[in-house]
């Protein structure tokens, strides 16, 4: 532990100390995380994080370690890069009828490899910009174009002056009445400057899709997000209305560029505004997690579809944390007819024992050469890959039991839950989520008479404190969302039982009680 503290994460440490969270696990088992007390004895804890959604069979799957073990008796290569590897391309051709059917594309869909989350999200950004990188690239042939031919045709005597409409006068006023030189130089400049303006993207409000340098900036909650906001990327967050509102034109909180080129008409000269791909690619979550379990329906899905279509740019579900099972189908937007051009997959992908991350990307929408410009030393190993087929071989075994676990087991627990809001409708605000990814949102404690309960949650730490709760009173493992401090977060494994159930709900039973008589001494008790 101290040199964890000393070494790693000196604060980190601190604040797991002060709330009971400061364990050492040695050992992981199925549903359990077992961590010696003071007295050397081990003690059992009952994880319903499930590795922030990384674990979805339990904790070394015996069938799954068993695999890991052949595959290193085997001397498996894990280091043969840059030849062609059978364990990336065979759990590629495994994706493929599984996203074909989940998605709704008949297109094959192009695989590139990653180690984690936030890589393939930084991925899938930095293909998206490929992408819009080539649009504007004819574009810009397409202006030298327009501008050359208005060159010519006024040097031969044509009529030089552009009819401008209102709005053009209004925002190119130099353009009134400009000389031929002085007219093309502008729009030259003009349309230069356009196709230079940086993407811009755009995420949901909730939005978490990871912390580096780029995909931080796609997080919507600022603690993580503004002390880097210099860095770079541009993103506008926006619920789904606001998203809503812009495809019908009743907003426009997005500046949309155009290009200008000249162009002869049978009125003589005029400039053509040719609007301009400025949005990069649309992100979303189907089922948010770590800004607090959020789920989108199926009008939000057409919503987001409309946006694409509007924008001209991808749409990218961020599946990280949703998908390669947690919420009963590989992917939890095929539930909501969500039909996305990139899908980013993670976590749980692993089979909770390898680092492994995916983007696919439809086949048609795919910028050549891109393969040749994305590599990773780490990326496509033949262990992560080779765990990851065996993983998906057991989701979808047996006409797909392990995800109808996950459907039921995730029905019964939210059923549970909603059991619980009932009972403390004055403590628990919602109770949310899809298959095994749940949440349970208190109601603000920020004018709670108790001082610890007031002053945590208004710290934006209640959720921790009853996380340090349940764990050292209870034996339970859980935690808030990274970005929603008075939300609980459950994502436990298939192994779940009803005994389990009836024991987390006995604890949050007893933790709703002492918050509705903020019995502040009951709650510190860790
Ligand atoms: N996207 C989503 C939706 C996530 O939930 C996460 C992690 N919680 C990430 C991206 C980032 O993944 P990683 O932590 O592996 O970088």
């Amino acid at each position: 532990m101290n040199h964890y503290l000393q070494y790693c994460k000196p604060s980190l440490s601190s604040a797991l100390m002060s709330i009971g969270l400061d364990k050492t696990y040695h050992r992981a088992q199925g549903q359990y995380l077992y961590y010696k007390d003071s007295h050397g004895g081990e003690k059992a804890v009952l994880d319903l994080l499930g590795g922030y959604g990384a674990v979805l069979l339990g904790h070394n799957d015996p069938a799954l370690k068993q695999r890991a073990i052949e595959l290193l008796q085997a001397d498996t290569p894990m280091h043969h890069q840059f030849s062609i590897r059978s364990g990336a391309g065979g759990l590629a051709e495994k994706l493929q009828p599984l996203l074909k059917k989940e998605t709704g594309w008949p297109d094959d869909f192009r695989c590139a490899y990653t180690s984690t989350g936030a890589e393939s999200v930084e991925i899938a950004i930095k293909h998206s910009e490929m992408i819009r990188g080539h649009k504007l690239d004819l574009l810009s042939q397409q202006s030298e174009r327009a501008l050359e031919q208005a060159a010519l045709a006024w040097e031969q005597g044509e009529e030089v002056s552009l009819s401008l409409s209102e709005e053009q006068t209004q925002a190119h006023p130099t353009l009134q009445g400009a000389s031929r030189d002085k007219l093309l130089a502008y729009i030259r400049d003009y349309n230069a400057n356009v196709l230079q303006q940086p993407p811009v993207f755009i995420a949901l409000n909730h939005a978490f899709h990871g912390k580096l340098t780029t995909s931080i900036q796609l997080t919507h909650g600022a603690m993580y997000r503004q002390p880097f906001r210099r860095l770079g990327l541009r993103t506008e967050f926006a619920s789904i209305a606001q998203l809503d509102a812009l495809c019908r034109g009743e907003e426009a909180w997005i500046a949309l560029p155009e290009l200008l080129l000249p162009k002869k008409t049978k009125s003589g000269w005029q400039l053509a505004g040719v609007p301009v791909p400025r949005v990069a690619a649309v992100l979303a979550e189907p089922v948010q997690g770590e800004g607090g379990v959020y789920v989108l329906t199926e009008s939000d899905a057409e919503v987001l579809h409309r946006v694409r279509d509007k924008l001209g740019c991808p749409l990218i579900a961020d599946e990280v944390q949703s998908g390669s099972g947690r919420c009963g189908s590989l992917l939890a937007g095929s539930q909501i007819g969500l039909k996305p051009d990139y899908v980013v997959l993670s976590k749980a992908l692993g089979a909770g024992l390898s680092k492994l991350g995916v983007v696919a990307i439809r086949s048609g929408q795919y910028a050549d050469g891109f393969d040749i410009l994305q590599s990773s030393t780490f990326a496509e190993d033949e262990m992560s890959c080779q765990l990851a087929a065996a993983y998906l071989d057991r989701l979808f075994e047996e006409e797909g039991r392990v995800l109808a676990k996950v459907r039921d087991l995730g029905e019964l627990l939210l059923g549970a839950l909603k059991g619980l809001h009932h009972r403390y409708p004055d403590v628990i605000k919602d109770i949310r989520g899809k298959g095994l990814l749940l949440g349970i949102e208190f109601h603000s404690q920020e004018n709670a008479p108790a001082h610890l309960i007031r002053t945590s949650a208004y710290q934006g730490a209640l959720g921790y404190l009853l996380t340090g709760h349940l764990l050292n009173e209870y034996g339970i493992r859980v935690a808030p969302p990274a970005s929603a401090g008075s939300v609980l977060r459950i994502e436990p494994t298939i192994l779940l039982t009803q005994p389990q159930i009836d024991e987390l709900l006995y604890a949050l039973d007893r933790v709703c009680l002492a918050m509705r008589y903020q019995d502040t001494g009951f709650l510190m008790h860790f």
